[in-house]
Parts: C-alpha cells; structure tokens; sequence
C-alpha cells in the first residue's frame, strides 16, 4: 500500500512516548542544516533547550511541529519542506515509526 505523506502528518508530531515521558525536544536541528543559516525562519520555527540545541518548535495539544499547517489525516504541508532538517528527511513512509505515529493518530 502506498501511503501519502500529505494526507497525514502523523510523524510530524511529537510521539506520544515521548509526551508520555513529558520529552519536550522533538527533531534537532543541527549547524548542517540550512535551516540553521536562516535566523528569521530558525526564530519561527525552533527553540533552544537547556544546553543551547535547536530543535523544531512544537505547538498545541497534538505537539505538531509549528512548521505544519493543515488537517492531520486529510491534508498537511510542511512550510519549510525544501528547508527541512535531516531527521525529517531519514522518516520513511511504511516503516516501524511512521505506522506507528499513523496509529496514534487514528490514521489507517
Ligand atoms: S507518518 Fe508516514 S505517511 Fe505519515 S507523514 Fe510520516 S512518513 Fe508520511
Ligand atoms: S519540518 Fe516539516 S517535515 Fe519536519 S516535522 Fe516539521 S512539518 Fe514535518
């Protein structure tokens, strides 16, 4: 089965073992991301933590990174996709994770 990354979203949310063990950084972003070079969208979109990592910014009840818009499970873009950080870059659609975050948010 194919599964469409824009009709979900699922992985672009903070996992729930994560919220589960109150784990608040979500996906760094390191000096090698070009995401990092730009401080306008890096002040928009990440916060630092304790020790001075980047990691993406994640809003609301859903922990969603704050760099997705639209309907988990309908429709979802990622307003900085061509500028995305590595790690959303490894996620691959069909693996263990990704199944694992679609079931989470109900998404078949
Ligand atoms: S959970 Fe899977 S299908 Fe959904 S956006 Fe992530 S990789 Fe794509
Ligand atoms: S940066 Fe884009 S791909 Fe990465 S978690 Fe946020 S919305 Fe998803």
């Amino acid at each position: 089965m194919e599964l469409d990354c824009q009709a979900c979203g699922a992985c672009c949310c903070n996992s729930q073992e994560n919220i589960d063990e109150g784990y608040v950084d979500y996906v760094e972003i390191t000096r090698r991301d070009r995401l990092f070079r730009r401080a306008e969208l890096r002040r928009r979109f990440a916060v630092k933590n304790e020790r001075g990592a980047y990691h993406l910014r994640l809003v609301g009840d859903e922990q969603r990174c704050a760099a997705l818009v639209g309907t988990l499970g309908r429709h979802v873009q990622c307003r900085i996709y061509a500028l995305r950080p590595e790690p959303c870059r490894r996620v691959k659609a069909g693996n263990g994770e990704c199944l694992r975050a679609r079931r989470t948010h109900e998404i078949s």
